[in-house]
C-alpha cells in the first residue's frame, strides 16, 4: 500500500541540511577556469580578493570539497524561513488529466519573494565575518537587491544597491522594501560614480541597463575602503549556497518514498536550477541514475538553446573575469518588452559544462505561453508565480502532457522560485493582450557573437 502523500510536506528543523553540497567535486570533468581579462591566464584565489571576501573567493575556486559546513549563524537565519515546502500539485495533475505525479519546491515564502535569500545570507555573513564595512551590488528586476537588503540588515552591514533606472521608476514598491531594510538605493546610471557620470553625459535620457549598474557597483566597491561587490547568480559560490534547495527536496522525497524521473527548473544565470539539481545530478553522475534534467529559458534570451559555448565577460562593462559558458555575448540586450527576469546574457559555467557534456537538456518558450501556464497554475494551486518561475511551470506542464500521451506515470519535480506580486505590470499586459512575443533573429544574435572575445582555448 502506498502511503497518502500530503499536499505540503515540510522537513523538521533537525532534518534541514547542515552542509552545502559542491557538485564540482563529483563532476568527471571540471568547468574551464575563470580567466584574468588582462593576462588571459587562469585566475588564482588571491586574484579574487579585491572583488569578493576571502571565504567566498575560496568557495568560488574550490572544486574538491564535496560537503561544506553551513555556519551556525547562517543555519539560524535559514530556520526563520526554511525549510521550504515540497508541494504535491494534486490540483494541477487533475487539471491536466495526467498520470504523472507533479511535485514542486516553493521558494517564495520569504519577504524577498524568491530563492535569492539563500545566497544573500551567506554572502552577507562572510563579509561581516571578515570585518568588511559595506557591500554593494546591482539589481535589475529587484529580487536580488531585496534579498541582499534583508540579509545585510540582519547581519548589520550597510548596503548600496544600484538599481537599473527604468526598474527604479517602474517598481517603486521594490525600492520601498529595500529601504525598509535600510539599503541605500540609487537609480543607475547616477552621478555618484565616474562611470555613471560618463554614461549620463553621453546619453542624458538613458533609462540604464544591468551592465551599467554592475559597472557603477564595481567602481563603488573598488574605490571604497572595506567594501566588496556581491553577485546573486551565475557564480559557483551562489550555486553552492542554493544547493539547500535540492538537498531539502531530495530528503523530503526520500521520506515520502519518491524519486523524480525528471527535474525541471527555470534558468536565468542558473543559480536556482544549479541548486535544485545538484544532489540529483550527483546521483546521475556517480550512481548512473536514469534521471532527466531540463532547463527552461525565455525564447527572447536563449543562452542555452541558441548561445555559443565560449569565453565571455560576465558583465556588459567588460570589467569582470572571463568565464567559459553558454552566452549570447556580453553586449546582448534582450528586448525591452520581455517581462521580468532571466535576461542575463550568459549562464553558470557549471551548468554550461553539464549541458555541453550532454548531462542536461534545455528548452525555450515565448512569454505569452509562459503567462498562460502561470495563470492556469495560479487558478488551481493558488500561488501567484513570478514570471521567471512560470517558465519552469510551463516546462513541467509540457512534461506532464507528454505522460498523458504515452500513459507513463512519471514523477516530475520542478522549482517554483518565487512569487510575482511585483510583476503585475507584466500580468496586466498579458491580460489586456498587449504582451508581445519577441524572438531574436539569427542576425540579432550574430551581433552579440561578433563581439565575443577571441580566445583560443
Ligand atoms: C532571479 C530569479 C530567477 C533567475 O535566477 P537564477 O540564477 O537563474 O536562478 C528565477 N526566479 C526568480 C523568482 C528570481 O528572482
Amino acid at each position: 500500500m502506498s502511503k497518502k502523500i500530503p499536499y505540503r510536506f515540510y522537513l523538521s528543523e533537525d532534518q534541514m541540511p547542515k552542509q552545502w553540497y559542491n557538485l564540482r567535486a563529483d563532476m568527471k570533468e571540471q568547468p574551464d577556469p575563470l580567466l584574468n581579462p588582462a593576462t588571459l591566464q587562469p585566475l588564482k584565489e588571491e586574484d579574487l580578493y579585491p572583488i569578493f571576501c576571502k571565504e567566498l573567493a575560496h568557495q568560488e575556486m574550490d572544486s574538491e570539497t564535496r560537503y561544506i559546513d553551513i555556519p551556525e549563524e547562517i543555519q539560524e537565519m535559514y530556520k526563520i524561513y526554511r525549510p521550504s515546502p515540497l508541494i504535491r500539485a494534486y490540483n494541477l495533475e487533475k487539471e491536466l488529466d495526467t498520470p504523472a505525479k507533479i511535485y514542486y519546491k516553493f521558494e517564495g515564502n520569504n519577504t524577498s519573494g524568491s530563492h535569492k535569500l539563500n545566497s544573500a545570507i551567506a554572502q552577507a555573513y562572510y563579509a561581516k565575518k571578515q570585518g568588511l564595512t559595506s557591500l554593494t551590488t546591482e539589481t535589475g528586476a529587484g529580487q536580488w537587491g531585496t534579498a541582499l537588503s534583508e540579509a545585510c540588515a540582519y547581519f548589520g552591514i550597510p548596503l548600496t544597491v544600484y538599481m537599473v533606472k527604468c526598474s527604479y521608476e517602474q517598481k517603486p514598491f521594490r525600492k520601498a522594501v529595500m529601504q525598509t531594510f535600510d539599503a541605500d538605493v540609487i537609480p543607475s546610471p547616477s552621478d555618484t560614480t565616474v562611470v555613471g557620470r560618463k554614461i549620463l553625459a553621453e546619453n542624458p535620457g538613458t533609462t540604464g541597463s544591468l551592465g551599467c549598474a554592475i559597472s557603477e557597483a564595481v567602481e563603488k566597491a573598488t574605490t571604497t575602503e572595506g567594501c566588496r561587490y556581491v553577485l546573486g547568480s551565475v557564480l559557483n559560490q551562489v550555486l553552492l549556497h542554493q544547493s539547500v534547495i535540492g538537498l531539502e527536496a531530495k530528503t523530503a522525497m526520500e521520506l515520502l518514498e519518491e524519486y523524480p524521473d525528471v527535474v525541471v527548473g527555470c534558468a536565468g544565470g542558473g543559480s536556482n536550477l544549479g541548486g535544485l539539481i545538484a544532489p540529483f545530478m550527483r546521483d546521475k553522475i556517480v550512481d548512473n541514475k536514469n534521471i532527466r534534467i531540463v532547463a527552461v529559458e525565455p525564447a527572447s534570451c536563449p543562452s542555452f538553446t541558441r548561445g555559443k559555448y565560449a569565453y565571455d565577460f560576465c558583465d556588459t562593462g567588460m570589467v569582470t573575469p572571463m568565464a567559459k559558458m553558454y552566452t549570447l555575448g556580453s553586449g546582448f540586450i534582450p528586448s525591452a518588452n520581455h517581462a521580468g527576469g532571466l535576461r542575463y546574457h550568459g549562464m553558470s559555467p557549471i551548468l554550461s559544462k553539464l549541458y555541453h557534456d550532454g548531462l542536461m537538456e534545455a528548452v525555450s518558450y515565448e512569454q505569452t505561453k509562459v503567462f498562460e501556464a502561470a495563470k492556469l497554475f495560479a487558478r488551481v494551486e493558488t500561488i501567484l508565480p513570478a514570471p521567471e518561475s512560470s517558465h519552469a511551470i510551463k516546462g513541467a506542464i509540457d512534461e506532464a502532457l507528454k505522460c498523458k500521451e504515452t500513459g507513463e506515470e512519471k514523477t516530475i519535480l520542478f522549482g517554483l522560485t518565487g512569487t510575482g506580486y511585483f510583476d503585475m505590470t507584466a500580468y496586466s499586459a498579458f491580460h489586456d493582450g498587449t504582451m508581445i512575443d519577441y524572438i531574436p533573429t539569427d542576425e540579432d544574435l550574430q551581433k552579440g557573437f561578433d563581439k565575443l572575445p577571441k580566445i583560443d582555448r
